[in-house]
């Protein structure tokens, strides 16, 4: 197996082939082999599963990953990088790799088709310049057991933060409401090639098979939640007012009063179930009008 990590292997072989990393594509490749042997190792991966991998590069975590999982499918937009791909990874004959962006696939179908009997999982060392949407369009899609990923330490942070902290925003209520997060290691921006900016870390976020919450309306759950972010230093009736103007401020004192909130409370204290009888009291309200 083509050692990919190794930087007197990897230079030269993007060079054979004329290789620019392109900024654009968030394409900062991995150089210490430790990396991607965790990522694949902590994300249990095994022959019991199938794992979507966004954005193999050359393939360092690709890998890792087929050496354990029953199939891969990796998606990546650079078809630039085939004739590099099919010597670091085409011997595996468990791995199926899709020219296209991430962001344009049907994923539960994608799922439903190629890991049908398997435990679907997804893996990256994701670009930057997407991960929220990645991981909206991964939890929203409903259909892996678990997301492992390697995002900037800052967003790892953000996604596991707890009510009250600074890191803690409508993103984490999101990824919490889909999953539970665990973060695994921080990674130092010297194991890749190019170096980024910033320490990066990677993440596991467990879904969950259950969501316990009596939620009357998922949509007015999330625009309950966004609306209690976008005006974090203002009280909660401030945000929820604007947020849904047909309240008022007195439909909003109204709605907190019902759930058993106190006037001046500000929506950064709260956890989702906090969140969801915010929600249903609006949803409440609503019917009255
Ligand atoms: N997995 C490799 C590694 O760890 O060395 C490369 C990771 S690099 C941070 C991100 C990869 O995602 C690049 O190969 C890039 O071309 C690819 N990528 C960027 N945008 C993408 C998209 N929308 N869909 C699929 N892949 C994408």
């Amino acid at each position: 197996m083509v050692n990919v990590c190794d930087i007197q292997v990897m230079k030269p072989l993007l060079a054979e082939h004329g290789f620019h990393f392109s900024k654009a594509k968030g394409q900062n490749f991995l150089i210490a082999p430790w990396v991607p042997q965790s990522i694949a190792e902590q994300a249990g991966v095994d022959d019991t599963a199938g794992v979507l991998e966004i954005g193999p590069g050359i393939g360092p975590l690709t890998q890792q990953l087929c050496l354990r999982a029953k199939k891969v499918c990796a998606v990546e937009l650079d078809e630039r990088l085939e004739p590099i791909l099919d010597i670091t990874v085409g011997e595996f004959d468990n791995l199926e790799i899709i020219w296209n962006d991430v962001l344009r696939l049907d994923l539960p179908a994608l799922v439903k088709g190629e890991f049908e009997g398997l435990r679907p999982m997804a893996c990256a060392n994701l670009p930057y310049y997407i991960t929220s949407p990645i991981l909206t369009a991964l939890l929203e899609a409903d259909c892996f057991e678990s997301v492992t990923v390697m995002v900037q330490k800052e967003v790892a942070q953000r996604i596991a933060a707890a009510p009250g902290s600074a890191d803690y925003s409508a993103f984490t209520v999101f990824c919490q409401y889909y999953a539970q997060p665990q973060l695994l290691f921080d990674v130092p921006a010297h194991c890749f090639l190019p170096q980024p900016k910033v320490t990066s870390a990677v993440i596991q976020l467990k879904v969950r098979k259950h969501r316990d919450w009596d939620i009357l309306d998922e949509t007015v759950f999330f625009r309950t939640v966004r609306a209690s972010f976008a005006m974090r230093r203002k009280k909660l009736s401030n945000g929820l007012a604007s947020g849904f103007p047909e309240l008022g401020k007195s439909g909003a004192a109204e709605v907190i009063a019902r759930a058993g909130f106190e006037a001046n409370i500000r929506g950064e204290m709260l956890g989702i179930p906090e969140f969801a009888k915010i929600a249903n009291e609006i949803v409440k309200w609503r019917e009255k009008q």
